[in-house]
């Protein structure tokens, strides 16, 4: 089932996220329904605060090559275990963030820790578009949005901007 995305601004996309302490039916579904949301989007990720939740859960899918198959990933408590200290830059948008895109710098490779769906530990190495992405959403479950790593001005105006755009979809609205 899809679920609703939060725009920015939001104080509730800016907020600290709990770990996961005990996995549920209800985190599993959510789970699959925040990938529903990402897929229907479409995006390549997306994070529990931008559908509401303040937990500890991304999912994320960076196949993008035609006939390439799907590879969904739903990730409880992931964590950066360690990073290159070489950087990749990526052009970044966010679902959250509508049609605001802009260049990153981060590590271009990752070392990424989390727990499925069943409980089960995973550890990975990430490079490309996979690391720049689970950086991303994991950065959602601490409040932080990929707009933080521009210069204030540029912050600024794409933060007046949303905050129009939401103004006039509330109207549209009532
Ligand atoms: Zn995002």
């Amino acid at each position: 089932m899809k679920r609703p995305i939060l725009l920015h601004p939001d104080p509730r996309l800016k907020k600290l996220c709990t770990p996961v302490t005990d996995m549920t039916d209800e985190l599993r579904s959510l789970g699959d329904d925040m990938l529903a949301t990402m897929y229907d989007a479409p995006g390549i990720g997306l994070a529990a605060p931008q559908v509401g939740v303040l937990e500890r859960l991304i999912v994320l899918d960076c196949v993008k090559a035609e006939g390439e198959a799907p590879r969904p990933l739903i990730m409880f408590n992931p964590e950066i275990i360690a990073s290159s200290e070489e950087t990749n830059v990526y052009e970044e948008g966010c679902l959250s963030i509508p049609e605001h895109f802009a260049d990153v710098t981060r590590p271009a490779e990752v070392q990424v820790r989390w727990i499925d769906r069943d409980g089960k530990e995973h550890t990975e190495e990430m490079g490309g578009l996979w690391a720049t992405c689970v950086q991303h959403e994991i950065d959602h479950l601490d409040g932080k949005l990929f707009i933080d790593y521009l210069k204030p001005l540029r912050r600024q105006m794409i933060t007046r901007k949303m905050t129009k755009l939401k103004r006039e979809l509330a109207r549209e609205k009532s």
